[in-house]
């Protein structure tokens, strides 16, 4: 079915995606790949066979004698590190467990490689687990193409973890992570992790994939469909008759420009709903209708296009013409243009599921931070964005949209299982580390930094961060350099203490006395990581007065934001000192309350002690 979605919002283009492989403002370099597949379903064995043809471009100063390719499926095997993983954390993931130990070989997934050239000759390749180890006898040079091409065949595990067959929901195939992808190579190296279930990095490039399977399944997922009216499954023109296939199955045609993955789902019961909106953007839902999701995602169609509109009015424009929300997978998962999400929520969990992974389009898919190396760039600014769109489009009139992501890191602080947000994401102690830091914390780092330079000018920073870092792999410094440059103001402490550090913030109010006419009130610093502090003193009389104390170290100030009152104290606050202490120009009897940072952005461990009244 299409509807038409209306209300449109100005100006908006969809950009000319382009990629270069080496951006003169920073001296990196980033890969560029090109893929041509052809695979082959077998529906009765979900076993697939498939050819790729991989241009890869060294666009790297350095000459590579081995190449290395992800084989996710080989991680669904009883004894893969996944497997070992998953069963031994200190807090195993309920959805993974001991599920993998106790797959038989008809269960079981893999991907293996059958053969490999480049440039039309045999390489050596060796299947180490999740990873295929390339050994080049004729190496890449420096700013050259290699053509690689293979043939390989797999087996689609029974659905434990993101991809899979067969759903608790009944999905046949939620196909992510399925073909054989090449490693990124980057200024820090090659980032072939073994696969043990957390996160991704790939290279951009277009996938141009062709998917030969039983006529009677639907698919959905990343690019856009060559040949729909052949195809038909909803995807035709209006009005067009698509022709009856001849033989069993039929032969989907997929291109991708600039994507750094490809994902599809597939099965014979979707129901396949396009909405069309004003901007040229066609959202397609992709749900096996029932009891338990057709009214929901009926619903859905009015959500997605509205997300769409306030992401990238707010976070930077969306790139593609396509945006596909498919049933599937375990949870929810986020893939170029499209996601994999359980079906059968509330309404409210459903929008909530696809308004996150669909803002991971800004940071997993189009900044493409290593997720691995920075997974709270990732998670964190999803659930940030997350939190802000759902408080626009779904969760009208709640005060603090944010107010989840605080409580969930001030716990993780307090709870001793704290490690930096700089670990990298498979090697967390414990599930909930992992978590708690690469959502809530990173959440909190971005609603924090606000508090720090101001609402306005963290808003055009991250604009400004997406325009300036789509498409080239940001790290942690680069998005802190956007800000600065945005502020004026110094945030590398910022940085160094919020991310590889787990010191936490606690300021206090001291004595507060009487000194004649005068009021004396001592503020403290407790907690090991500094900050800047907002200081509203309420009088009796119904006046406010703030005192501002930005640290030396910031070598400027914000500017005074909406809603405070007039700065009556600016004051720079040394770190270094443990109490700072300021002379109101009131008595002590006048004064009703004085409060630190009544926004409450700042991520104060004990903000009990943040408050005094008279
Ligand atoms: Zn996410």
């Amino acid at each position: 079915m299409l509807t038409k979605y209306m209300k449109p919002f100005a100006g908006l283009f969809l950009c000319l995606i382009t990629g270069t492989g080496v951006f003169a403002q920073t001296g990196r370099f980033q890969q560029a790949v090109d893929y041509q597949m052809e695979v082959s379903m077998d529906v009765k064995t979900n076993r697939y066979t498939g050819t790729q043809v991989l241009t890869y471009t060294n666009n790297s100063p350095d000459t590579l004698n081995r190449v290395f390719y992800h084989l996710y499926y080989n991680a669904f095997q009883p004894g893969s590190m996944m497997d070992v993983r998953s069963r031994t954390i200190a807090d195993p993931d309920r959805r993974v467990g001991d599920r993998i130990s106790l797959l038989t070989p008809e269960e079981i997934g893999y991907l293996h490689v059958k053969s490999l050239t480049k440039d039309g000759k045999a390489v050596k390749f060796n299947e180490e687990e999740t990873i295929l180890v390339v050994d080049l006898d004729q190496p890449i040079l420096p700013n050259s193409k290699a053509t690689f091409k293979m043939a390989f065949e797999g087996q689609v595990p029974v659905q434990i973890r993101r991809s899979g067959r067969d759903s608790e929901e009944g999905v046949r195939y939620s196909m992510s992570q399925w073909y054989p992808k090449m490693a990124n190579y980057d200024e820090q190296g090659w980032h072939a992790n073994p696969y043990i279930g957390r996160e991704f990095y790939g290279i951009w490039g277009d996938f141009d994939v062709k998917i030969t399977i039983d006529k009677t399944y639907t698919i959905g997922g990343t690019g856009y469909l060559q040949n729909p009216n052949e195809i038909g499954h909803g995807y035709e023109d209006a009005g067009v008759k698509v022709p009856q296939p001849k033989g069993n199955t039929l032969t989907w045609h997929f291109k991708a420009p600039m994507v750094h993955d490809f994902m599809w789902g597939a099965d014979p019961k979707y129901q396949h709903d396009k909405v069309q909106m004003d901007n040229g953007i066609t959202v397609h839902h992709f749900f096996i209708p029932g009891e338990n999701t057709s009214e929901n995602w009926e619903k859905l169609k009015e959500y997605t296009p509205k997300a769409i509109e306030y992401m990238s009015k707010n976070f930077g424009q969306y790139p593609y013409k396509q945006f596909s929300v498919v049933q599937g997978g375990d949870g929810g998962m986020e893939y170029a243009m499209s996601t994999l999400i359980t079906g059968e929520r509330s309404l409210g969990s459903l929008v909530g599921v696809m308004v996150h992974e669909l803002a991971h389009s800004w940071y997993h898919g189009v900044l493409a931070s290593n997720e691995s190396l920075y997974p709270w760039m990732d998670e964190g600014f999803t659930s940030y964005a997350t939190n802000l769109t759902m408080g626009e489009i779904f969760r009208e009139g709640v005060e603090n949209v944010h107010a989840g992501s605080y409580r969930g890191y001030i716990s993780l602080a307090k709870s001793g299982l704290e490690e930096p947000m700089s670990t990298h994401s498979d090697h967390y102690h414990t599930n909930r580390a992992y978590g708690s830091a690469a959502y809530s914390k990173g959440a909190v780092f971005m609603e924090q930094l606000g508090y720090v330079i101001g609402k306005e000018v963290r808003d055009r920073g991250l604009l400004r961060y997406f325009n300036t870092w789509k498409f080239k792999h940001p790290n942690a410094n680069d998005l802190i350099r956007i800000m600065e440059k945005e502020s004026g103001i110094e945030l590398d402490w910022y940085k160094e203490y919020f991310v590889y550090t787990t010191k936490t913030i606690d300021y206090a109010i001291g004595p507060v006395e009487a000194r004649g006419d005068q009021t004396a009130v001592t503020f403290q610093r407790i907690g090991l990581m500094p900050m800047p502090l907002d200081i509203v003193v309420t009088y009796k009389d119904g006046a406010q007065e703030q005192i501002y104390m930005p640290l030396v170290i910031m070598r400027g100030e914000k500017a005074n934001e909406e809603g405070m009152p007039k700065r009556v104290y600016t004051e720079d606050w040394p770190w270094v000192n443990l109490e700072k202490t300021i002379v109101l120009d009131r008595k002590l009897e006048d004064i009703q309350s004085i409060e630190i940072d009544p926004s409450k952005r700042m991520a104060d461990v004990m903000p009990e002690n943040n408050k005094v009244e008279f």
